[in-house]
């Protein structure tokens, strides 16, 4: 089956999957805590709710690190983008029912005690097993939680914020222990359910998200084996390392990077592949722009590096025609720069439009330039937004005029887009405007 064939499999599969999941815990709870609803006593409703919420919570916490697990079917399916948008969607539903769980259960235990609800809750806490832990464990996932609003997660650093959001997995564990005991797990079957559902979802995680990078490194050995000044703030570093040619990628696809002796950055930082695949070196180019990628240039030749990847569906095997029109603005390049090579290597036809502030901060042009020489059937259109040194460009951005320039007929062609996010905006609601279908539209942006 194509690569495009096993999409339209899993864009099936997936939701079927959650669904059917979603439906039989349901059913279980229905059967379980059912008769709290149809036979009511004091408190029984609010018990119930604080069931369902309990399971629920379990449920979206298992979504919502599958969702950012790396997991090869679901980024396939969906790509990160997309993943990390229902991600954030769905993280707010958790939120809701992690909070509401334990003051449901406590109201309506309350109701039948004299206890009150905060009586109620040290109770639980005190009497039963593993709700101490639980609550510990609620806690870091309602602050991680709350940290990843974006009115407070503007105030902090990328790594703290994603140290926080790690801490969400002691998070889980935590929280693990006490659904175990009693309520809905008295009936075996949905124990056995649960302890299926929840070991299948944590182990495919463990696997794409953790153990992958440590088996790529270890059959790999990716190392710094060049590193070259492309602009005054763009540096390309070139990986090599064992059974390259073992390590399969699309031209497009980015990956997340660890750099050995990069202390104390240890967050993996993604970056597009600057170069089609070869089967001996990998590249990467990155823009100096924040505390980590500041740090790069002091990197050395020899330091080890950890590749959680490919990732990314931002490829050549996505397009509808065979007619490329790419369009880059400043290190938006790097991932349009790799699928040059293999749009040369095929001798189609394609267009870049590389967009940048001044012609020195234009990366790859002597290697651009080789290409088009060698292939006639690629052209490529420099726009700057001032004119500086003597290198000439087009002065100008890639607006509606420039579109409709080298867009003759818009079913005839894909349109590849990467740069500032306001650039892509512009570039696709003139496409838009123009005609071109959605899914002839394709584009990686910087930042989640
Ligand atoms: C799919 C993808 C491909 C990319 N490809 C390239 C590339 O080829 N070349 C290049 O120069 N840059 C690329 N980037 C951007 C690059 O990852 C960030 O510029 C870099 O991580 C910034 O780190 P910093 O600490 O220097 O900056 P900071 O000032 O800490 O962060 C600047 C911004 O980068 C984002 N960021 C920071 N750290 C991370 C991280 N660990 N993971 C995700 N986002 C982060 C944050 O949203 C922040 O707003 C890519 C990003 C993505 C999402």
């Amino acid at each position: 089956m194509t690569p495009k064939q096993w999409q339209a499999v899993w864009r099936w599969l997936i939701p079927m999957l959650v669904l059917a999941n979603a439906i039989v815990i349901f059913f279980f709870w229905w059967k379980i805590s059912g008769y709290l609803i149809y036979r009511p006593m004091k408190g029984s409703w609010l018990i119930a709710g604080g069931h369902i919420t309990g399971l629920a919570a379990q449920y979206l916490l298992l979504m919502q690190v599958v969702l950012v697990g790396r997991i090869r079917a679901f980024e396939e399916a969906y790509g990160f983008p997309a993943l990390n948008r229902l991600h954030q969607t769905v993280g707010k539903w958790l939120l809701a029912c992690i909070a509401l769980h334990p003051f449901l259960l406590a109201a309506g235990y309350a109701a039948r005690t004299s206890l009150g609800i905060w009586g109620q809750l040290v109770d639980f806490v005190q009497h039963w097993e593993d709700v101490s832990l639980a609550l510990i464990g609620l806690s870091v996932i309602l602050i991680a939680g709350l940290l990843s609003f974006r009115f407070v997660k503007k105030y902090l650093r990328f790594e703290t914020w994603y140290g926080t959001h790690l801490l969400m997995y002691v998070g889980i564990i935590l929280v693990f222990g006490h659904q175990l005991e009693g309520g809905s797990m008295s009936n075996p079957s949905f124990l056995q359910f649960w302890l299926w559902l929840n070991g299948v979802g944590f182990g495919l995680v463990l696997a794409y998200r953790f153990l992958r990078p440590f088996a790529l490194w270890f059959r790999h050995r990716f190392t710094i084996t060049d590193i070259r000044q492309e602009t005054a703030n763009i540096i390309s570093l070139t990986l090599s390392g064992r059974l390259m040619d073992r390590f399969r990628l699309e031209p497009g696809q980015y990956a997340n990077f660890h750099f050995f002796g990069l202390a104390p950055r240890w967050a993996a930082h993604p970056f597009s592949f600057s170069a089609a695949p070869n089967g001996k070196t990998l590249r990467v180019s990155v823009k100096q722009l924040g505390d980590f990628t500041n740090a790069l240039p002091k990197i050395k030749v020899g330091t080890g590096v950890m590749i959680d990847g490919p990732l990314g569906r931002f490829t050549l095997s996505a397009a509808q025609t065979d007619r490329y029109l790419l369009i880059a603005g400043g290190i938006g390049i790097t991932p349009i720069r790799a699928m040059l090579d293999t749009i040369a290597e095929q001798g189609k036809e394609a267009v870049l439009l590389y967009a940048a502030r001044t012609p020195a901060d234009l990366a790859f042009r002597s290697e651009i330039d080789a290409i088009v020489k060698a292939h006639p059937n690629i052209r490529v259109i420099y726009l700057v937004e001032s004119q500086e040194g003597d290198m000439m460009c087009h002065v100008g951005r890639v607006d509606e005029v420039c579109l409709r320039t080298y867009l003759d007929d818009v079913h005839a062609w894909d349109v590849y887009v990467c740069g500032p996010p306001i650039m892509m905006e512009n570039v696709t609601a003139v496409l838009r405007k123009m005609g071109m279908p959605k899914r002839h539209i394709h584009s990686e942006r910087f930042s989640w």
